[in-house]
């Protein structure tokens, strides 16, 4: 495993095993291994952008294409009730793997504020 490489990137790389739910040109998208919800996937870019803090102005195209592909995976697994996105940036943010991903949520009732 190369050094400093995070546990997203070796999903990309297919180094580790994940659940893939969804696959394009540009994201890969899987189930999350400690689910907050019956549904909890993560969309994440494969090119390698450590948070959203991070993304440039020649990201915008990528941001839209995975805000996207989440709904596109909402409709496929049948989250007609609604779902929740949410893209947590930095320590206070609660990113815990500084590799962008967007969370996507639902299957139940989902709380507001959160924590
Ligand atoms: P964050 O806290 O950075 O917004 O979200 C990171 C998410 O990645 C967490 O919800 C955590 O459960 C998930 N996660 C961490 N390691 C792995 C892993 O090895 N496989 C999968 N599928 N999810 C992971």
């Amino acid at each position: 495993m190369a050094a400093g490489k995070t546990i997203f990137k070796r999903i990309i790389d297919g180094e580790i095993p994940a659940q893939i739910v969804y696959e394009t040109d540009r994201c890969l998208a899987f189930r999350d291994v400690n689910p907050q919800a019956p549904v909890h996937v993560l969309v994440i870019p494969k090119q390698e952008i450590a948070s959203l803090a991070e993304a440039a102005e020649a990201d915008e195209s990528l941001l839209g294409h995975l805000l996207l592909s989440a709904r596109t995976i909402a409709s496929q697994l049948g989250l007609e009730n609604g779902y929740r996105t949410v893209i947590n940036c930095g320590p206070d943010g609660g990113q815990s793997v500084d590799h962008l991903h967007v969370h996507l949520l639902g299957g139940r009732p989902l709380g507001w504020p959160p924590g």
